[in-house]
């Protein structure tokens, strides 16, 4: 297995968080190479127009804003490596070790930014039409649906947000879900059912997205959990808030987590994680905002203090000694 110690600062994932942590530690002198794992650029290059990124008046599409972050990072020096998806680490040992399928990468310091991926109902024509009707977030992709009729799948607290939010913009919202009752907080269901924009569609599920890149989303084939029966519904869009997934698996039982899963920081206005020498920003640690603009904010308090860590341990300096004498960190 290749060796990689070339690197002061490993940051494992490419969204905006992990883009900004490079860009920031590049320009501080800071050799960082960024494991862009098996979707280089993160969530954002599944959507499609982002008109909420401060800096771009006329909106950009996520692709290519991904591409612009990793260009300015790299412009200074940061490294990037895509398809090396992180199969394990070992952060009891230092300097840190994080292992690819063929690379074993040591460092002194890690930035996990490897996010958080939002469920998926699973069908292949959902996969197809992603930012072309099928969304995952209605604060991202909402507004593009002013005055349609447009379905939410969900029982759960996000889906209910999801729908109200999105009735300031759709005509119509129909929330879908696959139980009797709702798993949502009272409080939350409430307000849907309140709501005389949205209307419920108890114990059904979602067989297909109707439609095509050209034409968006058109319909749905959906199934009667109780008589089987499957029909054809039409909607403009489908919003699906089923939950979020942190991508946290590879650091079970050395990083701590909270109960949903997402690494915790144990230190208020700080993302320096339980281990010193490793940080957590991004959607990694936020199940609250998921913003590309909190990402990436986030991503640079990471770099920050990664730095100062960095230079407080003067490992910066130390790091710099002959092949085969950084073991002695
Ligand atoms: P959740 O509570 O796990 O709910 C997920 C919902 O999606 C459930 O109703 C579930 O159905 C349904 N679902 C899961 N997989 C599905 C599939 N393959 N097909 C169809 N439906 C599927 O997730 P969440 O709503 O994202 O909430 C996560 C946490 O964040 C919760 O603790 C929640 O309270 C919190 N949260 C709070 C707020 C707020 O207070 N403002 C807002 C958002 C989230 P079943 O019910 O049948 O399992």
């Amino acid at each position: 297995m290749e060796r990689v110690t070339d690197y002061q600062v490993i940051i494992i994932g490419s969204g905006p968080a992990g883009c900004t942590a490079a860009l920031y530690l590049s320009r501080a002198n800071i050799k960082a190479l960024v494991l862009e794992g098996m979707q280089p650029g993160g969530q954002l290059t599944i959507t499609t127009d982002v008109e909420n990124y401060p800096g771009f008046p006329e909106g950009i599409m996520g692709p290519k804003l991904m591409d612009l972050m990793r260009q300015q990072a790299e412009r200074f020096g940061a490294k990037f490596l895509p398809l090396e998806p992180v199969e394990s680490v070992n952060f009891r040992t230092h300097p840190f070790e994080v292992k690819t399928d063929s690379k074993l990468f040591i460092a002194p310091a890690i930035i996990v930014a490897s996010g958080a991926s939002a469920k998926q109902i699973g069908l292949p024509s959902e996969q197809a039409l992603q930012g072309f009707g099928v969304s995952y977030c209605a604060t991202c992709d909402g507004f593009f649906f002013k005055e349609k009729e447009i379905v939410v799948v969900g029982g759960g607290d996000s889906a209910m947000e999801e729908a109200n939010f999105l009735t300031k913009f759709a005509k119509k919202v129909t929330v879908i879900h696959r139980r009797e009752e709702l798993r949502a907080s009272k409080i939350m269901q409430d307000r849907a059912q309140a709501n005389p924009k949205i209307e419920f569609l108890f114990n059904t599920t979602v067989d297909e997205v109707l439609g095509s890149k050209e034409d968006g989303v058109t319909g749905l084939k959906l199934r009667n959990l109780i008589t089987n029966e499957v029909t054809d519904f039409a909607t403009q869009g489908l919003f699906v808030a089923i939950g979020h997934t942190p991508n946290t698996a590879p650091y079970v039982g050395q990083l701590e987590l909270d109960q949903a899963g997402y690494i915790s920081l144990p230190h208020r206005n700080s993302t320096q994680t339980n281990i010193h020498g490793v940080f957590a920003c991004g959607d990694v640690v936020d199940h609250i905002y998921r913003q590309a603009i909190t990402a990436a904010g986030s991503g640079c308090q990471a770099a920050l203090d990664c730095e100062r860590w960095l230079t407080h341990e003067r490992i910066t300096e130390r790091w710099d000694l002959p092949k085969g004498e950084e073991e002695r960190v």
